[in-house]
């Protein structure tokens, strides 16, 4: 793959932390990653590279995964002398980042995507008469919520995609309660099967923007991504899956150059999904919660049963239902644990340690 950078959704964010670095090294996009190497893409060409020693956490040693790049990411590349691969030197800092809470670490992150302008979150309607196990896998407002509100966080636009539209009775009537729910946001019922619904979703998209894919396994996002590549996206993953040598690897985040100019970039099914937050603020996906909080006649109502409270009445006229509400107060909670698990680790009296960044460990299922 040889493009301009631009194609690639480099901008003037990134060109002007370049110039503070050394001149001969070159912007790069991260296009796949692997486990201790990643694919990247430069004016040129694309190869495989390894992070510089500098950029391990040297805390934690080169086993930790805090310190590595996502797909999506801007890096400064140092490029090989006569074989050697190239060395990305550093990571700029990211336009918008999508991360989740580390199970194990609550007060560390996962990086899941960097640099995207939206997020898919996309999810499947099950088809009439599915088992219970179907049924959990599939449309959830509160997984959706949840989803929302780390993709407001770290600044990208959510669409929300309902796939397997050809499965469901009513798919248009569904998504359109779901969108009464959610407000102001974009609901998009799609069959990658049936390939409906797949002009709404590319009249969202720009040239030169990046979308990330995120959802449960089995939902069909590598099914609407080849539908958006076409025929196209067999021979790129012959060339990606396979290193130098021809061996046969395996990558689970890839970023696709679309023909329209789009960037796609394709994530694991993610069974968990933490949000990783510190404060209320981060709850941008509630907004119209909040919104009504400010009206309550007490500054710290609960919303349960205090008197003047303008979040319950909404709720008993209809205007807010109350699973959004419950979903709302289970991810606040989950916020202030995390943020009170981050406070531990900093401790009395230490500097301000690492800025948040990702942790190991994604492929859930
Ligand atoms: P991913 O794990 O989210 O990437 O999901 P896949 O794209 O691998 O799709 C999982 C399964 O769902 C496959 O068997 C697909 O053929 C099927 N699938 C994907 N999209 C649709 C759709 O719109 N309708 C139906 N009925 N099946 C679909
Ligand atoms: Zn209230």
């Amino acid at each position: 793959m040889s493009l301009p950078l631009v194609h690639l959704g480099y901008c003037a964010f990134f060109a002007e932390q370049m110039k503070d670095l050394p001149a001969e090294l070159l912007p790069a996009r991260v296009v796949g990653q692997h486990r201790r190497e990643w694919d990247v893409t430069f004016e040129g060409g694309t190869s495989r590279s390894f992070l510089a020693g500098k950029c391990w956490d040297p805390d934690r040693g080169v086993e930790s995964a805090d310190a590595q790049p996502t797909v999506g990411d801007w890096v400064a590349l140092r490029m090989g002398e006569a074989d050697s691969l190239p060395v990305i030197e550093h990571i700029l800092e990211r336009r918008t980042w999508l991360s989740r809470a580390n199970q194990m670490k609550k007060s560390e992150r996962q990086s899941i995507v960097s640099n995207i302008d939206h997020v898919a979150v996309v999810a499947a309607f099950a088809p009439p008469g599915s088992h219970d196990a179907v049924l959990k896998r599939s449309l959830h407002p509160r997984r959706i919520e949840r989803y929302l509100t780390a993709v407001k966080k770290g600044g990208a636009r959510p669409l929300v995609i309902l796939n397997k539209a050809d499965l469901a009775d009513d798919p248009e009537g569904k998504a359109l309660r779901l969108r009464e729910r959610l407000g102001n946001c974009q609901v998009i019922c799609t069959s990658a099967k049936a390939e409906a619904g797949l002009d709404s979703l590319r009249a969202e998209l720009q040239p030169g923007q990046t979308v990330g894919f995120v959802g449960l396994s089995g939902v069909g996002k590598s099914s609407l991504i080849n539908r958006f590549i076409g025929q196209d996206l067999q021979k790129v993953q012959t060339e990606r899956h396979q290193d130098a040598r021809g061996r046969h690897t395996t990558t689970h985040r890839e970023l696709f150059v679309t023909s329209s100019g789009v960037l796609l970039i394709d994530t694991p099914g993610m069974r968990e999904f933490a949000v990783a937050g510190t404060s209320e603020a981060d709850l941008a996906a509630f907004s119209d919660i909040a919104q009504l909080a400010k009206e309550c006649q007490f500054r710290d109502c609960r919303h349960k049963k205090e008197p003047g409270c303008r979040v319950m009445a909404a709720v008993k006229s209809g205007q807010i239902s109350e699973d959004r509400l419950d979903n709302f107060r289970t991810i606040a909670a989950e916020l202030s644990e995390t943020s009170r698990a981050q406070a531990r680790k900093k401790g009395p009296g230490r500097p301000r340690p690492q800025p948040e960044r990702p942790s190991g460990g994604w492929d859930d299922d």
